[in-house]
């Protein structure tokens, strides 16, 4: 590692690319001058030449301080929507609580599902719902909030109390923010 960040700086010194580019136009140079002697060679030459003069006018290239002015304003202001997106992103993300996803249990020998909504800026939990074991039918709890199925009228053996599915939950939804 060490190793090459040292390599990379001698890359990058000053002299060092000094020598790199009068190294590089003098092979250039003796490339060239070798084609140009050789007329067989004088195609591949011409091609050599249209190269050098392609890099050479590449390098050398009139730059209008406008043109990279304009180059700044585009890049700051691409620069500036990707952080805009980025963050409308993580915005969305931070609304939704960990327990969003959470919305069936296995509570007391019975499949629970539930929803979530939003009131006044808070999550709370809405309408439960639990099938009958035997016939799946959804079963409601009668006014005194026992459950019984309404198609085979059966009945849980241990009574299910809404008030202690409701907390169940919430302690659970409670638990998943705090971890
Ligand atoms: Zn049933």
């Amino acid at each position: 590692m060490a190793k090459s960040t040292k390599k990379k700086h001698w890359i990058k010194s000053e002299w060092s690319m000094a020598i790199i580019g009068a190294l590089f136009s003098l092979i250039f140079t003796i490339i060239y001058d070798y084609f140009k002697s050789n007329p067989f060679l004088s195609t591949i030459g011409k091609f050599f030449k249209f190269i050098y003069h392609s890099i050479i006018g590449f390098l050398t290239f009139d730059i209008k301080v406008w043109w990279i002015l304009c180059f700044f304003i585009v890049l700051i202001i691409a620069i500036c929507l990707i952080n805009v997106f980025q963050k409308n992103d993580t915005t969305i993300k931070e609304e939704l609580p960990k327990f969003i996803e959470y919305k069936e249990d296995w509570i007391k020998g019975y499949d629970f599902k539930w929803n979530w909504y939003k009131n006044n800026g808070q999550w709370t939990l809405g309408h439960i719902t639990v099938k009958c074991p035997k016939c799946q039918t959804p079963m409601n709890p009668n006014y005194a909030q026992y459950y019984r199925c309404p198609r085979c009228n059966h009945e849980p053996e241990n009574q299910i109390m809404m008030n202690d599915i409701r907390s169940i939950i919430i302690d659970n939804s409670n638990r998943m923010v705090e971890s």
